[in-house]
């Protein structure tokens, strides 16, 4: 259950992009960034200008891209998709930028991954729709500068800690994502269960809500996988049973943590005496990157009252401990 969906396959990716919200009007919770970009949508409508830049940060699976297909669909416009990694030269990202049209949205994912070189290069098309091109080479090379239409430049990032200050200030709107509520989830699981058509019913879907890290992907992701039981071991329909039996052979457990959140709160706990830890510390031990831990796992799990920062590091709560039926100051659990 990969919150991050790179992992994913072709399969997956395709019912993921059909589980889109296309409309304001699907996209279930994030009220307060919803309410406000409805007012700043309805102001770039009015005037016929572009959006402002807007940047969408917090954790993976949380809503970025969709909220940047919704934004595009909403102001009417085009909408070009990149990511950080993949825009390798200023070349690149003029060829991206000189194709937009009135107003398209060109969306970022990744944005911290870009280049310094390239990140230079879209101030000044975010700042005055203008860029340098190079034209021809050797003795005659000189570079012109071209003017571009009015675009909004989306960027979506899990770390808005890594993006440059210039960057960060070039994006008029900025919205931070929140995970989302069991109450919520259900809702969107109810939803994709009709897109799906695989009838649900709603203890189930609230069972499977509550089981997903408060996030959309791993939501879906989990009702998927259901459906599978459900259709192999039951008749079809999604009742609480199956949905328990789907979870519980998925390895899914109460609170919706995975095995990588239960590993790094046992590791916390049994070789560094409930922490303070460091996080590159912490990562060795765990084997997994510190990046993926600062980004995925650990947000979520401090925002259930698992583990809290220190100055010295990562220490994990009394939750914690309960949660995984160890007593405190008794490493070896008990
Ligand atoms: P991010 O870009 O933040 O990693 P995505 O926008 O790709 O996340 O969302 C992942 C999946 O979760 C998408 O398939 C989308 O259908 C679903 N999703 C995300 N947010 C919502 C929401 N608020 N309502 C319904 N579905 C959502």
């Amino acid at each position: 259950l990969d919150p991050t969906g790179e992992n994913f396959t072709p399969e997956e990716l395709d019912i993921e992009r059909a589980l889109r919200p296309l409309s304001f009007d699907d996209f279930a919770g994030q009220d307060q960034v919803l309410e406000n970009l409805k007012v700043f949508v309805k102001a770039a409508n009015l005037r016929g200008e572009a959006l402002d830049h807007t940047l969408f940060h917090g954790p993976p699976g949380l809503g970025k891209t969709t909220l940047a297909y919704i934004l595009a669909n909403e102001l009417n416009v085009g909408i070009k998709v990149t990511s950080g990694p993949v825009v390798d030269k200023p070349g690149d990202l003029a060829g991206l930028l000189t194709n937009l049209e009135e107003r398209d949205v060109l969306f970022i994912d990744e944005i911290h991954r870009l280049s310094p070189i390239v990140e230079e290069y879209l101030y000044s098309a975010m700042e005055d729709y203008k860029i340098d091109i190079m034209i021809e080479s050797g003795p005659n090379a000189r570079t012109v500068q071209i003017n571009l239409n009015p675009f909004t430049l989306i960027g979506a990032t899990t770390r808005s800690g890594l993006l440059t200050a210039p960057m960060r200030a070039r994006f008029g709107i900025s919205s931070r994502l929140q995970y989302y509520t069991t109450e919520l989830l259900s809702d969107i699981v109810q939803r994709s269960s009709e897109i799906l058509k695989v009838p649900i019913s709603l203890d189930a879907a609230i069972e499977i809500a509550g089981r997903s890290r408060g996030t959309p992907r791993i939501a879906n992701a989990l009702l998927r996988r259901v459906r599978d039981f459900a259709q192999i071991k039951g008749n079809g329909k999604i009742d609480m049973e199956i949905a328990k039996y789907g979870l519980k052979a998925l390895n899914v457990d109460a609170h919706g943590l995975d095995e990588m959140d239960n590993k790094i709160l046992i590791t916390i706990i049994d070789k560094f005496k409930g922490g303070p830890v460091g996080l590159s510390t912490l990562a060795t031990a765990v084997s997994e990157n510190a990046e993926t831990i600062e980004e995925v796992y650990e947000p979520f799990l401090i925002q259930q009252g698992f583990i809290y920062r220190t100055p010295r590091g990562r220490e994990v709560t009394e939750a914690a401990y309960k949660h995984l039926g160890r007593v405190k100051g008794n490493t070896q659990g008990g």
